[in-house]
């Protein structure tokens, strides 16, 4: 296997896990990571992945370190889209900062990391683009405008990339996950957090490797006729 992974926000929660189930399928991995230099050190004793730190909100930031990665390891062929924050409120209580980061980060990072990506795999005739999305882009959430926007946007991007690539070998597709149990969800109080469990009907939330799982199931070589999909991974929260 000589397949080249850029994970972003691989260093923790749901990304670690999709970084080490791809290296355990043989992919090279490359990880990257927002400044948590701390878990980022961790992370690569732990796994030998090499953490690249640069913040995917930022376009040209974004293509540098993306070029430099690709010298480095090579053309990549898998992309993750992962990285993302929450800046939770209410709209009225909402500043315009809180707003933007959550649409840069989360949804505008997609087309950053993208193009810096697409046109060499369209060029290679092969590339897989896993979009992290949410139950909550699909849903909405109460104090999420600016979360359930940026993933709902995400789940557009995903169609519309899809489509555009889908003659080139380039399949766009997006995990839209529930509630999982990393360092985002256990900032959620207590008391609000049993109550988002009791609407779960599997009962629990969900661990990280329920989510790589998929996402490694999407990149494979052979999901070939997989494309513009969304798999929803939310032990029937949602469904629709
Ligand atoms: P975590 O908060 O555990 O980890 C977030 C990761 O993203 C970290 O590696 C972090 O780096 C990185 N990151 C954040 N901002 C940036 C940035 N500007 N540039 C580069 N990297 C950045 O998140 P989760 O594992 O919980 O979530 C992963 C994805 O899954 C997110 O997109 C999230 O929205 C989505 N999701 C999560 C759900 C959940 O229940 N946990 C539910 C639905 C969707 P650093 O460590 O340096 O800060």
């Amino acid at each position: 296997m000589d397949r080249v992974a850029l994970v972003t926000g691989g260093t923790r929660g749901i990304g670690e896990a999709i970084c080490t189930a791809l290296k355990e399928a043989g992919y090279t991995v490359v990880a990257n990571y927002g400044g948590n230099e701390k878990a980022a050190e961790a992370f690569s004793q732990k796994t030998g992945i090499p953490a690249i730190k640069f913040d995917v909100s930022d376009f040209e930031q974004t293509r540098e370190a993306i070029n430099q990665i690709e010298n480095d390891f090579g053309p990549i062929d898998v992309l993750v889209n992962n990285a993302g924050i929450t800046r939770d409120g209410t709209m009225h209580r909402m500043n315009f900062e809180n707003w933007d980061a959550v649409i840069q980060t989360n949804l505008a990072s997609c087309f950053n990391t993208s193009k810096a990506v697409i046109e060499g795999m369209r060029q290679r005739g092969f590339g897989r683009i896993v979009n992290i999305g949410s139950v909550n882009g699909q849903a909405g959430q109460y104090g999420q405008v600016n979360y359930a926007a940026a993933k709902s946007g995400i789940h557009g991007f995903t169609k519309a990339l899809a489509l555009e690539n889908a003659a080139k070998g380039i399949t766009v597709n997006a995990v839209a996950p529930g509630y999982v149990d990393t360092d985002m969800v256990r900032a959620v109080p207590p008391e609000v957090l049993e109550k988002i469990i009791s609407t779960i009907p599997v009962g629990r939330l969900g661990k990280p490797e329920d989510i790589a799982n998929s996402v490694l199931f999407l990149v494979k070589d052979n999901a070939s006729f997989i494309t513009g999909s969304t798999i929803s991974i939310n032990g029937g929260q949602h469904m629709y």
